[in-house]
């Protein structure tokens, strides 16, 4: 049972020298009184505007009492005040940075610097056959696994294909560039061909432990019997040492070149 209702007059009435709040007591007060109007039909003291210096803990107190109605919302609140701290925290060291990392960046990286970044779900089993202690550490940590759909994907082919790089990007590589370019982010890469693809798509470029070039370039294939050339295509056959196609006019291999 509250003060007032346990009363059924405010406290205000017998004290000598009433005081005037302002700013947010006021506030706290003119809520009060609705609220006092409202349950117990009084308004003999709100009504002369004051309130009293020693009332205060206890508005604040039933103020939070109606809000909160129970313990467990209390608790809830508690928890939540706790969640809100963690997150603007975190935010304060870690401000916006979000990238997306190659393998080569989640080995060589500090590990707090890994953490909440873009990666892909590809990468899990290349991580863990590269660096299995490695592997158990990322594993822990607080990061931002996702899979390019095949839209993306198919973005990523084209441009590759137009810049000549496809043949050698892996699924993981294409992956990568693809939520790098889906999330308009920054790519953190030391594969110079997936830097090369990424610039093509107006992906910002960082690198890991090299400084990295800014260049551009193009890769095409020729074939190494009639010297014929080619550009490569959107459904080239991927794979990091093989012959991309036979040359259709000899036979013979043919092998990328850069222009
Ligand atoms: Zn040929």
């Amino acid at each position: 049972m509250s003060y007032y209702g346990s009363q059924n007059r405010c406290k205000c009435d017998n004290e000598p020298q009433p005081k005037q709040h302002g700013g947010v007591v006021s506030l706290i007060v003119s809520h009060r009184k609705e609220h006092h109007i409202r349950r117990y039909g009084l308004n003999d003291c709100f009504g002369k505007g004051q309130q009293c210096q020693s009332e205060r803990p206890k508005l604040i107190e039933e103020v939070e009492n109606q809000f909160f109605s129970n313990h467990s919302m209390r608790c809830f609140f508690g928890f939540l005040r706790v969640w809100v701290i963690d997150v603007f925290f975190t935010w304060i060291r870690y401000p916006s940075f979000m990238a997306v990392l190659d393998t080569s960046a989640l080995l060589n990286w500090p590990i707090e610097r890994c953490r909440h970044q873009i990666v892909s779900v590809l990468q899990q089993s290349e991580l863990n056959r590269v660096d299995e202690q490695r592997w158990l550490l990322i594993e822990t940590l607080d990061m931002d696994w996702r899979t390019a759909t095949e839209d993306e994907r198919q973005i990523v082919l084209d441009i590759a294909s137009k810049t000549g790089d496809l043949p050698r990007l892996s699924d993981v590589d294409v992956d990568l560039i693809a939520l790098a370019v889906s999330n308009k982010t920054t790519l953190v890469t030391d594969d110079y061909r997936m830097q090369n693809v990424a610039r093509a798509a107006g992906i910002e470029v960082q690198s890991v432990v090299t400084s990295g070039g800014t260049k551009q370039w193009k890769w095409v294939l020729r074939c190494i019997g009639c010297r014929k050339t080619e550009d490569v295509a959107s459904d080239a056959r991927r794979s990091r040492s093989d012959d991309v196609k036979e040359c259709d006019r000899c036979g013979a291999p043919m092998k990328l070149k850069r222009v």
